[in-house]
Parts: C-alpha cells; structure tokens; sequence
C-alpha cells in the first residue's frame, strides 16, 4: 500500500473518521469493535493479528488528544512520531504524485497511525491549525479535521449532527410560533 503525501483530504477523512468511533462520541457505545470492517471501509489491508484492534484504540485516542490541542508545534511532532512506520517514500506508478510506503512487514494498525499522520500534516501544511476543530453540535463529544475548501464545517459527522441541530432549530421555532 502507497499513501500520496499530497492526499492529506483522504488521509484526514479517516483520522477524523476513526476519532469519531470512540465510546465517548456514543455516550459509552464503541463504534470500532471490530478493525476489518474499518479497514475494509476505506481500503487498508489488515492481517488480522492479536491485539491490533487495541493498538487502533490507542491510535484513536492519540489522534483525539492531537485534534484537541491544535497547537502547531504539538501536532507537528505528534504527527511526525504516527509517521515513523514510514518505509520509503517513492512516486505513485499512475501519476507520479508524492507518495510514502509503509515499512514491509506492517500491522493494519501501523498503517492506520501513518495515514493519520500524513493527514495531519498535510493540513496543517496547507489549510493550517484551525482546522482541527470540536463538533458545533452542543451534545456532541466528536471532533473533526475540516478539509473542506471554505473551512466552515462544523459538525464531526455532518449528516447526523447537523441534521439534529436542524431538527432541533426547526423545533424551537415552531415552538416560538405557536407560542
Ligand atoms: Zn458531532
């Protein structure tokens, strides 16, 4: 598997994606009971091994703790430290783009923790700091990476906390009609 250095809005779709299955986005449910079905989702190769669905867990909460204290310094050397799984870097074959390979040999998890790293750093390098950012959601404990062109996502995972949000705006004003 090859990581383009330059697909960092992929690459922080899945760090966001992954701190948004812990127990305390679910009111103590865990949303990632199980690696292969997460890996399969976004096409990274597992192999299954004893204890790397603890070492994803552990990743997650890595990753959290980085999204929530969005200091430059701090997420640059967090970042670079998921990234020291890193095996070479080379060119894409199709496009030539940047790329960095996972050292041979890898865990599922390894993998996980250098995509997240190069997701980190390619927003920080190019969208910057800000962009790390808690769910605008009031009861909502997730937390996302805002890729998005503008920067003015708000919501961790925007078709259901924005959606309630909505439900809840369009509740309150009706209550202030019929009142
Ligand atoms: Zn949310």
């Amino acid at each position: 598997m090859q990581v383009a250095l330059d697909d960092y809005v992929w690459a922080a779709g899945i760090a966001t994606d992954l701190v948004n299955t812990a127990p305390e986005v679910w009111h103590g449910e865990e949303h990632l009971p199980d690696l292969a079905a997460f890996a399969g989702l976004h096409s990274i190769p597992t192999s299954a091994r004893p204890g790397e669905l603890r070492a994803v867990h552990r990743l997650r909460v890595t990753v959290r703790e980085l999204i929530d204290h969005a200091d430059r310094a701090h997420l640059i050397a967090g970042a670079s430290a998921l990234t020291s799984t890193s095996g070479h870097i080379t060119l894409l074959a199709d496009s030539a783009r940047w790329a960095v390979s996972p050292r041979p040999g890898a865990t599922a998890p390894e993998v996980l923790s250098l995509i997240c790293g190069v997701g980190i750093l390619g927003v920080v390098q190019t969208l910057g700091t800000e962009r790390f950012r808690a769910c605008g959601a009031p009861a909502c404990r997730g937390a996302f990476i805002d890729t998005t062109r503008p920067g003015r996502r708000r919501y961790c995972m925007p078709g259901l906390c924005g959606n309630r949000v909505n439900v809840a705006n369009h509740r309150s004003r009706l209550k202030r009609r019929d009142a």
